[in-house]
């Protein structure tokens, strides 16, 4: 029989009908079985009466089955209706059930809220967690999110497009996760931290609108809001200025946000330059909700500008405080090309601060290599140095780069932010642990002699 889904039962009163699931709770009453079953759409109650065919079987299942149970739909009689209960009204009377999958006692109980469970067992069964209330409510909800973000951008003109996983280690800030290369052996490959070199050339490319759900993989320190991967709705634009990159990702925060019934405190998002935050808040992330807005679930968003390009490392060297190939603002390229004043050099990067995180940050980028070349100069790079590590984009450059500029958000802290979680692992389906373990699955591990061979790889010391 065909397939009917929960939440449509109570359309189907008198009628016989066949639904998929789990069980959820079993109460055997000796010669009556109650169950509450569950499928993606909903849960109802069904009982397995004495005189029930399936009475046999009703007895043998117990909770985390998947079934297919067969029965018809009965109105139940008015001292049993729970009218704060979905489908409180109707009952399934059980005729027939196949058992689709047993189920041993799962090791944490599902229908609670998991997020008290150990992280590591929870880890571990991630396929258990996710039927828990609050997973498939969150995954759902980050599914929806993207949805909305690709359906925006779609009406306006924007392409999807894939860059490489496979790619060349880049100085762009955090550490590399590398790959070695087995045809090229002592050789290696870098995951990519984000896709900002490619995205510059497909603008390069004549693709003018481009986005990506993208992966982004950096080894770095864990944390509650920091992940080895990481997924951003990532973006770049030619022809445009700051306004025109900030005021599209507004209008897609907000259409998005609200459009999953959330609220947004100030629109248009306040601006406020990285100075007057640093002096206002002592950073360049502040939360600008209220205690009561906090409880109701407000999001707080702004626009933080005005960054200087450039700060000191500890060694004493200059480096880029966001990002290379940002542009400075139009008054500050001629201090660039000439390495004077670095300390003021503003950038036009932009980053968007919600509810006190950093949600998304991008720039306008150096289009003219020259103002490209000026940038690694500052930062100490000799010629050869730069053409070694850019020397691609200075050439794609001199092929009459558009001018462009980007942003990148980030999918699990603006997921964070509708779902008032705290943890970038709960809006991922299979997060690491904070020790960098895999869920469910066994990584890190040493590889087979073979493979190292293969790569021409020798370990040093075991440190496993
Ligand atoms: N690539 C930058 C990042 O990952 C964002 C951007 O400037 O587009 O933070």
């Amino acid at each position: 029989m065909e397939r009917t889904l929960i939440k449509d039962l109570k359309n189907k009163i008198g009628e016989s009908v066949t639904i998929k699931g789990w069980i959820s709770v079993r109460r055997d009453q000796g010669k009556m079985v109650f169950f509450d079953i569950r499928d993606r759409s909903g849960t109802v109650q069904g009982v397995a009466l004495p005189k029930s065919p399936a009475i046999d079987v009703a007895k043998e299942t117990n909770r985390e089955f998947s079934v297919a149970i067969t029965g018809n739909v009965n109105q139940r009689p008015e001292k049993n209706i729970d009218a704060e209960k979905e489908n409180g009204t109707i009952e399934l009377e059980i005729l027939e059930i196949t058992v689709l999958g047993a189920s041993e006692t799962p090791p944490f109980e599902i229908l609670g809220d998991t997020i008290g469970i150990d992280e590591e067992v929870r880890l571990k069964y991630r396929y258990l967690d996710l039927r828990s209330p609050r997973m498939q409510r969150n995954i759902r909800i980050r599914s929806e999110f993207v949805q909305r973000v690709r359906e925006y951008l779609f009406e306006r003109g924007f392409v999807e497009i894939e860059t490489p996983i496979l790619t060349e280690s880049t100085p762009e800030g955090s550490r590399d996760f590398v790959v070695p290369s087995r045809l090229n052996p002592g050789q290696f490959y870098a995951l990519p931290q984000s896709p900002q070199q490619y995205k510059q050339l497909l603008m390069v490319g004549g693709m003018e609108r481009y986005f990506q759900i993208a992966r982004c993989i950096r080894d770095e320190d864990l944390r509650a809001d920091r992940g080895f991967e990481h997924t951003q709705v990532d973006i770049e634009m030619s022809f445009v200025d700051m306004n025109d990159v900030m005021e599209t990702i507004e209008g897609m925060m907000i259409l998005v946000a609200e459009s999953m019934g959330k609220t947004i405190k100030e629109k248009p998002f306040p601006r406020i330059s990285y100075k007057d935050a640093m002096e206002k808040y002592g950073a360049d992330k502040f939360d600008l909700r209220t205690d009561e807005e906090k409880v109701t679930g407000v999001l707080a968003y702004a626009w933080v500008v005005n960054f200087p390009f450039f700060e000191k490392t500890d060694d004493g060297k200059w480096t880029f405080t966001h990002n290379p190939f940002s542009m400075p603002i139009p008054e500050h390229v001629e201090w660039l090309k000439n390495g004077e004043h670095i300390e003021d050099i503003v950038t036009q990067q932009y980053d968007l601060v919600c509810n006190g995180v950093e949600t998304g940050g991008g720039s306008i980028r150096a289009h003219d290599p020259e103002i490209l070349r000026a940038t690694y100069r500052v930062m100490g790079m000799t010629d050869a140095d730069l053409d070694e590590r850019i020397g691609h984009m200075l050439e794609a450059f001199k092929f009459g780069a558009p001018p462009h500029g980007g942003i990148a958000l980030g999918v699990e802290r603006a997921v964070m932010n509708i779902t008032g979680e705290d943890s970038l692992r709960e809006v991922q389906a299979f997060p690491m642990t904070r020790r960098g373990q895999t869920a469910v699955m066994n990584a890190p591990k040493p590889l087979e002699k073979k493979q190292l061979d293969e790569l021409g790889i020798e370990i040093k010391k075991k440190t496993v």
